[in-house]
This record gives C-alpha cells, sequence and structure tokens, in this order.
C-alpha cells in the first residue's frame, strides 16, 4: 500500500514537474523578442538645413488594404467592441496611405493606416521592408484605430480565448505600408508647405466619455502645394477621435469619418452628383492625436450633416459622413486659400528613442501567454516601444504610441478624488507647452499600439472609484499606472533637449 502510494506521489510531482516545465517553455515562446536586439537612438539636428537650406520635396502614395471576404470558410473578424462580430460587407475603402517628407538632408516617411492598431514589431518590420535606396531616415506608422477594421490585435476572435488576427492579413499591411512608403519615395516633388491651427469645438463631434473633460479638439494641417502652379499635391491632417462612430452592431468595413474626411478633401463636399464644396486633388493622410479619456462620437452625440441639415444620432454610415463632412467644411477653405503663407523651406529635426516599458496589467500578460497579442518582449514584463519628437519648419510632432489622454497633451490633469494614488499630477507639464515650433502635432498610435496612457493620478481600479462613479474605463487596456509617466518623461527630455540647441535644433 505504503509503495503505491508512494510511486503515485512520485508519479504526481513529475506530472506537476512537467507541467511548470511547459508552461514556463510556452511563457518563453509566446514573450520571444521578435526582433532581437533592436535599439533605436536617432539624433538628426536641423543646424545644416536651416544655414543652407535646400528646396523642400513632399511625395504621397497611396495601398488599398481591403481585407478578402470572399471565403465563407474564414470568416474576416472585425476588431473594436466585441468577439464574433465578422466582416459581411466592404462599405468603403481601407487604404494604408504614405507622406514623405525631405528637407534636401533628412527625409521622413509618414503612413496612416485604416487599421485598429499596429505592434512596435509591425512598424520595424515595414522599417526592415523598406528598400535602402528609398534613404529613409525615420519612419512613422500610424493606425487610426479604427473599429470597423480587420483585428490586426489579437482581442477580437471568434471567442475570447482566440485571437481575431489572419497572419495574412497583417503580412498584408505590412506590405501595403511599405509599398506605400516606396510610392512616396517615388513620386517626391518640389513642394511648399502651410500649416494651419483651426479652432474646432467639439460639441457636435465628439464627446469625452471620462473625466475630468479635457479634449484635444482643435485641427492641425500640413498642405503642400506645387511652388511652381499652387495646385493641391496633397495635406496631413491631424484631429484626436475615436473611429467608432457607426458602432458595435455594423458589421460593414468602413474607413469611418478618416475616409470621408479624405475623400471630402480630394473630391470636394458631394452628393447625388451635385458639388457643395469643391475639393482641391491630391492626395490627404489623416493621423489621429489624442483619442484617450475618451474621445468617440458616442451614439449620445448628434451630428448635423452640413449637406442635408439633417441632424443624425443613431449610429450609421450616413453619421459617419457627416462627421468626415464636418471636418472638411472647416479643412476646405483653408486648402483652397491661395494667400496662406507657404515656405519652400522647412527644416527637418528628429530625436526617437526606444524605451522600455514595464507592464503592470496582468490581463496583457495573459493575452500573450495565450497567444492572443502577439508580440515580444525584452525582458520579463516589459515591452519595446518607442518616441519621437521632429521639427518641420514651424510644426513639431511628438510621436505617441499609444492612446494618449488628452490632458497630458494640452493640460488639465487631476488628483481625481477617487483615484488609487492620491498624488499630484505627475505628467506636467502639459506637452504642447514644451513642444517647439508654432503648430504642434500629436500623431497618436505612432510606431505602436501600447493602449490607453492614463494620467497616475487618475488611475482608478479599486473603489472608492472616480469622482464618486461606480467605477471607470480604460484600465484594463492600458500597460500599467507608470506608462503616461515614462512617455511624458521621454518626450520632455526631447523638447529640453530641443530648447537647449543641442541636438536636434
Ligand atoms: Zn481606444
Amino acid at each position: 500500500m505504503k509503495k503505491i502510494l508512494w510511486r503515485l506521489l512520485r508519479w504526481g510531482a513529475g506530472l506537476l514537474g512537467l507541467i511548470v516545465v511547459l508552461l514556463v517553455l510556452r511563457g518563453v515562446y509566446a514573450f520571444r523578442d521578435r526582433v532581437h536586439g533592436y535599439q533605436l537612438d536617432l539624433k538628426v539636428d536641423a543646424a545644416k538645413s536651416k544655414a543652407t537650406p535646400r528646396p523642400l520635396r513632399i511625395g504621397f502614395g497611396r495601398v488599398n488594404i481591403n481585407p478578402d471576404l470572399s471565403n465563407p470558410q474564414k470568416p474576416v473578424w472585425l476588431a473594436g467592441f466585441s468577439h464574433h462580430r465578422a466582416a459581411t460587407a466592404i462599405h468603403d475603402d481601407l487604404w494604408a496611405i504614405a507622406c514623405v517628407l525631405d528637407d534636401g538632408y533628412t527625409r521622413v516617411g509618414v503612413v496612416g493606416l485604416d487599421a485598429i492598431g499596429f505592434f512596435h514589431d509591425d512598424a520595424v518590420a515595414v522599417r526592415r521592408a523598406c528598400a535602402a535606396e528609398w534613404k529613409l531616415d525615420y519612419t512613422i506608422v500610424c493606425s487610426m484605430h479604427n473599429h470597423t477594421t480587420p483585428d490586426l490585435m489579437g482581442l477580437w476572435g471568434k471567442d475570447v480565448l482566440h485571437s481575431g488576427v489572419d497572419p495574412d492579413y497583417r503580412k498584408q499591411v505590412i506590405a501595403a505600408a511599405t509599398k506605400s512608403l516606396g510610392d512616396a519615395v517615388a513620386a517626391l516633388q518640389p513642394a511648399r508647405v502651410a500649416f494651419h491651427e483651426i479652432p474646432t469645438p467639439p460639441d457636435g463631434l465628439v464627446a469625452d466619455t471620462r473625466k475630468p473633460i479635457v479634449f484635444d479638439p482643435d485641427i492641425r494641417v500640413m498642405h503642400f502645394t506645387n511652388p511652381t502652379n499652387g495646385a493641391t499635391i496633397g495635406s496631413l491632417v491631424g484631429w484626436g477621435n475615436h473611429p467608432e462612430t457607426p458602432w458595435a452592431k455594423n458589421t460593414e468595413i468602413t474607413a469611418d469619418f478618416c475616409g470621408y474626411l479624405r475623400d471630402a478633401l480630394e473630391n470636394g463636399i458631394t452628393q447625388d452628383g451635385k458639388t457643395f464644396i469643391p475639393g482641391v486633388g491630391g492626395i490627404h493622410l489623416y493621423i489621429n492625436g489624442a483619442v484617450g479619456g475618451l474621445m468617440t462620437t458616442h451614439p449620445s452625440v448628434t451630428v448635423r450633416d452640413p449637406v442635408s441639415n439633417q441632424d443624425l444620432k443613431e449610429p450609421s454610415h450616413e453619421k459617419t459622413r457627416a462627421v468626415g463632412r464636418q471636418l472638411a467644411l472647416r479643412v476646405l477653405p483653408k486648402l483652397a486659400d491661395k494667400n496662406s503663407p507657404a515656405s519652400e523651406f522647412a527644416p527637418i529635426s528628429l530625436r526617437a528613442r526606444t524605451i522600455e516599458m514595464p507592464i503592470a496589467n496582468k490581463l496583457f500578460l495573459a493575452a500573450g501567454f495565450l497567444g492572443l497579442i502577439d508580440r515580444g518582449h525584452v525582458h520579463w514584463r516589459t515591452m519595446r516601444t518607442e518616441v519621437a519628437l521632429l521639427t518641420f519648419g514651424d510644426a513639431s510632432i511628438a510621436c505617441v504610441p499609444g492612446e494618449i489622454y488628452p490632458e497630458i497633451v494640452n493640460g488639465g490633469i487631476e488628483r481625481a478624488p477617487g483615484g488609487d494614488f492620491d498624488i499630484e499630477p505627475l505628467e506636467v507639464p502639459p506637452l504642447r507647452e514644451l513642444m517647439p515650433g508654432k503648430i504642434k502635432f500629436v500623431f497618436g498610435l505612432a510606431n505602436d499600439e501600447l493602449g490607453y496612457i492614463i494620467p497616475k493620478s487618475e488611475w482608478d481600479e479599486k473603489p472608492p472609484h472616480l469622482y464618486g462613479s461606480k467605477g471607470v474605463y480604460g484600465e484594463v487596456n492600458s500597460c500599467g499606472p507608470d506608462t503616461a509617466r515614462l512617455l511624458h518623461t521621454a518626450l520632455k527630455d526631447f523638447c529640453q533637449e530641443n530648447k537647449a540647441g543641442g541636438a536636434p535644433k
């Protein structure tokens, strides 16, 4: 009897040991570094470009990234709301759109993807796929964070335990982003740039669904024109809102307001063959900014269509189009104005750096372990990400690898009552106060999607909850309470370096 017990115990211990070994091996495999040793520390000074300016050149490229819906055996899982939301049709096209900026010394490529998220490993894959002869010194790939596009993050498959990412589609998007950059390089031509900052009250466009109520409401534009005839080459438009206007029940793929805006800038605001405001031609790139905290055209927001003057509240493609038209209505007069001050010179400076981001969120770790979130870790519970600060003529661009709360950008962080830490705001001064230049762009989801970037003094998981509420949404999709401070510090350092006159100038 004793012998049998002893044997069973040994068997049990052996089995337990085997399970532990298998779990460790699974962990090692799931969290393996996908871009081993990747480390970026880029400094490009604008001093030479400022001292001996060379004419600005600009190029655009765009490549379609519609998924293949023809195989009923292989559903395309839509991201952003719930599991098991299969795409039923393509309502309007998805694109990878690139704009390449070249001041004669430095060449930077910016890509906007009609996609939910693109991890740092994917952004590096694009970088590595670019041909050396394209001479790109830096690339920035930004997702729109669009909630009606194929899952590229792994969180919205057929159920909680299955990733919704189709590896072939991910390859398609990486290839398309790369090709859009190559096309943009091939299209480089002399250009002038005009910068615009368009005050845009959020009413009737976007709601803030989490206190404190702080927006990043204004639209910022880089407009590129032909120096000889003034014709539009294209534009880069920045604003901050979740592209999720058609909401959770919609299963028809759409580029959301980003697509309607781009189309209206190019082809005008039109309906039934009638043109209400003419377009300016060219290729237009939209880049999302501070979408955290949480900026959305919520179903409670009523949007007025400027063509029909109809008020649209129920989520629909019509309401989505109305958001795009409302934005285009504000941007088009600026693009049409031939008297805007524009320059043929826009020196580029650049500072970009790899950051190691600790992961406190156990759900993120579990999702990684299960293979839902497919991205590498540099070490245990630490992911590699990247921040950047560029200056471009009179403008500057802060590249933020996720969904930043607008109060970190514009100010208004609170020592929020009910917060878990009860501390004074750490992520101060606000980024726009620190950033150089006159027009200050924030590119969100730039070269990564880390999830929400939440001020530590507003972090709230434990009761009592913020402002006496029953609980808040955001923390579940964030790396942790120190994410914002780490990113803010890195960008603050870049801004101070810039101010001190070191690299970049
Ligand atoms: Zn989001």
